[in-house]
């Protein structure tokens, strides 16, 4: 038994060791566990394949969205803490099999321009759908800051306020949290490439026709808003100045520590047995693995059955399918010659993530997963990580990329992905289907090194 301690937190992802920081900086008294051997959780990234020891591997996310909204930027004073960023601008590029390219800019008024050279009208429906959009940010937002189903005075004034303002809105608003992607795009643009864009962003979230997903359009919002960072270092660089700083403010971390029990006595969280048997005695004790791993390690009996069943039953992925992502080491840099020679300014594609697949192929994409089957055709989002690499490990890194594969078929309970075939064997399916599917299509030149295989 160790000593009792206020708070302790399951999980060093962000999330995680924001909770620790935020109490810690309250005086309390704060320990992090954390099962791996390292903080960052989904933002973690490293050179995590040991027959390729110089290949920077980022498993999950890839840039700074919605943590740059959130304050805890600027509250844990990362930047002080190591943490650098590049900002690509343009952002986004959805690039058309036909060689033309739509650019997501900061600048919201120079993306409409972009979509209006290709058809005017999308060039003023992006206009009307950014304001849209603005208001859900400002009523989204601080719903994400506050506590769920007991949002405090400042965000629920905020959300109140905002919701009344654009009071105009409501319908619209009420379809961007309600309707699928699909929909919203196919209501609001006429051309297919505009159509495509939207489709491209929405479907890293999830399927687009899943009833929703479209609320995955304030990525548009966040961008023109704040940008999409990439930290120098790639996402670890992030995790680690958030560590350095909360450890600052006097919370512990504990790595290697995974946890086996959450124990509860009479009704209350009463501290946690780690797998070596430590107990850790707290007085609070709180949980960022996903709900249905936190419950499943309370003490049997000690949580009410009815609720214990319903997380049970919580679908994590309602409709078979998911995105995908695969990292791999290229020769070279990936070169989108034939998008860029036909670009008429000097938007630079290359530093952009570059979306790949018509609205058809990202519809494809998730039907074909749901049926367990592979798609011929491709619809992805290819990210250059090179941006994000220290200098000092360019050499070695050489050009590491990351792809994101609009489908994946899921366990729609489990939140696991099935494979009807051996997972290697299906990643090279996967992998060959790519590399002949879409290099003369899509009119992008790539050579992977090695067999470009990754996690
Ligand atoms: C493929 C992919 C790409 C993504 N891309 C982006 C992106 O580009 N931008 C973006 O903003 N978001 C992105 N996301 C989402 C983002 O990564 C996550 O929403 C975020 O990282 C979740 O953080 P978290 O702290 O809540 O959870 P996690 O990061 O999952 O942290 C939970 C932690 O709990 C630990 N843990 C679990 N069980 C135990 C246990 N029993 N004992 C001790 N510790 C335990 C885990 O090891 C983990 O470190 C992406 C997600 C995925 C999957």
């Amino acid at each position: 038994m160790t000593d009792q301690v206020d708070v302790v937190v399951i999980g060093a992802g962000h999330n995680g060791m924001a909770a620790a920081g935020y109490l810690a900086r309250e005086g309390k008294k704060v320990l992090v566990v954390e099962r791996m051997a390292k903080v960052g959780g989904m933002t973690s990234s490293g050179y995590m394949i040991p027959e390729a020891p110089n290949h920077l591997v980022t498993p999950c996310a890839v840039e700074l969205l919605f943590a740059r909204k959130s304050g805890i930027i600027e509250d844990f004073e990362l930047a002080k803490y190591g943490l650098k960023t590049v900002d690509p601008d343009p952002t986004y590029a959805y690039l058309h099999p036909d060689g033309s390219s739509i650019a997501l800019f900061y600048d919201y008024k120079r993306t409409a321009e972009d979509i209006a050279r290709i058809n005017r009208n999308d060039g003023k429906a992006y206009l009307e759908f950014m304001k849209t959009l603005n208001v859900m940010m400002d009523i989204g937002f601080p719903m994400m800051m506050a506590e769920p189903g007991r949002p405090d005075m400042k965000n629920l004034s905020k959300i109140i306020g905002s919701a009344v303002r654009n009071v105009r809105l409501k319908d619209e608003l009420v379809a961007l949290s309600k309707a699928t992607a699909d929909q919203v795009a196919c209501e609001r643009f006429e051309h297919p490439a505009t159509i495509a864009l939207l489709l491209g962003i929405a479907a890293g979230a999830g399927p687009v026709d899943d009833d929703g997903n479209a609320a995955a359009y304030m990525i548009f919002a966040v961008t023109h808003k704040y940008g999409t960072g990439k930290p120098i270092g790639s996402l670890q660089s992030f995790s680690d100045a958030l560590a350095r700083s909360i450890e600052a403010s006097g919370a512990t971390i504990l790595l290697n520590a995974p946890v086996a029990e959450i124990i509860v006595d009479d009704g209350a969280a009463k501290g946690v047995r780690l797998e070596d048997g430590r107990v850790i005695p707290a007085k609070m004790v709180i949980a960022t693995c996903d709900p249905r791993t936190a419950m499943r390690m309370t003490t049997p009996g000690g949580v009410d059955r009815a609720l214990m069943q319903r997380i049970e039953h919580a679908p994590s992925n309602r409709s078979n399918a998911a995105p995908f992502l695969a990292n791999i080491a290229m020769s070279g840099p990936l070169r989108l010659k034939k998008h860029q020679d036909l670009r008429h300014d000097d938007a630079d594609l290359n530093k952009a993530v570059g979306l790949i697949g018509t609205s058809e192929e990202v519809r494809e994409s998730f039907a074909t997963a749901r049926r367990g089957d592979i798609p011929d055709r491709h619809a992805m989002s290819l990210s250059r990580c090179r941006t994000a690499t220290r200098r000092r490990h360019r050499r070695a890194d050489r050009w590491p990329m990351s792809i994101c594969l609009p489908w994946r078929w899921m366990r729609a309970r489990a939140g696991r992905p099935r494979s009807r075939t051996r997972p290697c064997h299906r990643s090279s399916a996967i992998w060959a289907n790519i590399m002949t599917g879409w290099t003369p299509k899509s009119g992008v030149s790539w050579k992977p090194r090695g067999n470009g295989k990754s996690g």
